[in-house]
């Protein structure tokens, strides 16, 4: 049966067709998404209907609360909740530091049932961290369909001014009113759209893992995520017109990827290679005092520059390789030390091997995957073929005036070069990068990208 999203009366979606017999553990989809026109008014009667209380901390930064926040807090307050409101004043954009964080905490009582965030990234993350600390539940109101981590249940923040990711919560209730998100900027607007278009990268990589490690890969999450990136790109002038169906199939595909993480508990069919570049980036400038891109508009960057080494491939003649001397030329564990506290700084480098302690692979492992690669190379064409022409990818960033190569984000050109290379060893998660790789065509295929070390 096919994955199907509706809607309830009061907007609440509903998703049917997940039933799946796929190796992955699946859980339940327990939280409310609403997503529709004029639902700010209708809040309260979300927030009964799950029994969150009537006592509440609402956080919101100056843009926000321009925009929704006035307006939430009137329909609470006019329902009859106790409302707290945290409105967070900067000069200039609000960041998700200890201080925002701390002005959120000062703001909880020992009253407080609940929290309510108005905003998108920033002010989510700063609202879900304390969620998780304070174990109350929170309520997320979207402002802006920048990213796709509204049913996110980790927080990246600012913390002494690095840049960290903590485990916390996913809002119980999702709400996400189109005639809002229609005054998020359009750039805003692109970053969203960058950031479900990487989705295409994630499909294949998780592909690849099954093909080469029998990895389990979920077809219904696949679906999913495949179908609502398929009609993002089929209606981009509905999205840079702003459009009421517009906002609505992009939200969409942001939250059915946060939808996929709650149904297998990991972000596989969101996230891959292209997000690692992405976020190394903003790692790496934000350490250097320098202010990285929006998280969606480095993940469109980032996904267009790592699809034409899938098209290449996808035309690679694999009988050619050479195995002994792939394997003279296979680094020694020592130098992958080194080149990983190089790359990632020594605390970063030494807390990724520390999670991923097989990733240095036995040559036995490794020779293992490329005659597995070599053996079922039509299979890996096909996943490759099933990506839509690249074209068609850069054409919908253009409509939407997004940012399209790394120069344009002002990244610098080390860290760009750099990050082609030390993308893949952020995590264990199989990406067509480790297999390149494996397969000794790294340098070849990054000959662009040369980044001498050592
Ligand atoms: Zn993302
Ligand atoms: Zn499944």
């Amino acid at each position: 049966m096919p994955v199907k999203v509706t809607y309830d009366k009061d907007c609440r979606m509903t998703i049917t067709g997940v039933e799946c017999g796929c190796g992955c553990e699946h859980h339940g989809i327990d939280k409310d998404i609403y997503i529709g026109s004029g639902l700010l008014p209708r809040i309260p009667d979300y927030i009964r209907k799950r029994g969150l209380g009537t006592h509440c901390v609402l956080v919101a930064d100056d843009t926000t609360y321009a925009v929704a926040g006035a307006d939430v807090e009137k329909a609470l307050l006019d329902a009859g909740f106790d409302v707290v409101s945290c409105v967070i004043h900067r000069e200039g954009d609000m960041l998700p530091d200890d201080l925002s964080c701390g002005e959120v905490l000062l703001s909880i009582t020992r009253e407080t049932e609940f929290l309510i965030a108005v905003g998108s990234g920033t002010v989510t993350d700063t609202t879900r961290i304390n969620a998780e600390r304070t174990k109350l539940p929170f309520v997320s109101v979207g402002t802006a369909p920048s990213m796709d981590g509204y049913a996110s249940a980790v927080a990246p923040l600012l913390h002494r001014g690095l840049k960290i990711q903590r485990p916390a919560v996913c809002p119980e209730i999702i709400v996400c009113d189109l005639d809002v998100l229609a005054t998020a900027p359009l750039p805003m607007i692109a970053s969203g759209v960058g950031d479900v278009l990487g989705k295409y990268i994630a499909r294949v990589d998780w592909e690849l893992g099954a093909i080469i490690n029998d990895e389990p890969c979920c077809p219904v999450c696949v679906e999913m995520v495949t179908d609502a990136v398929n009609a993002l790109v089929d209606n981009v002038d509905a999205i840079a017109a702003k459009t009421p169906e517009g906002m609505r199939i992009l939200i969409e595909a942001l939250l059915l990827a946060g939808v996929t993480i709650m149904i297998i508990d990991n972000t596989r069919a969101v996230a891959s290679i292209e997000h690692n570049i992405a976020q190394y980036w903003e790692m790496i400038m934000v350490q250097q005092g320098l202010e990285p891109p929006m998280h969606g508009a480095s993940v469109g960057v980032s996904t267009l520059m790592v699809w034409p080494m899938f098209e290449r491939f996808a035309r690679e003649d694999l009988s050619k390789l050479n195995l002994d001397d792939i394997r003279a030329r296979r680094i020694s564990r020592e130098k992958r030390e080194r080149w990983m506290r190089h790359s990632y700084g020594v605390e970063g480098g030494n807390a990724i091997m520390r999670e991923n302690p097989g990733d240095f692979l036995t040559w036995e492992e490794q020779e293992r995957r490329i005659r597995r690669a070599q053996e079922r190379f039509a299979e890996i064409q096909a996943v490759i073929a099933a990506m839509p022409p690249l074209e068609r990818i850069r054409g919908a960033m253009m409509k939407l005036n997004a940012e399209m190569t790394p120069e344009e984000e002002h990244i610098p050109d080390d860290l760009i070069r750099r990050s082609m290379h030390c993308g893949k060893d952020y995590r264990t998660r199989y990406t067509l990068f480790k297999l390149i790789d494996e397969c000794g065509l790294l340098e070849e295929y990054l000959a662009d990208y040369p980044y001498p070390f050592e």
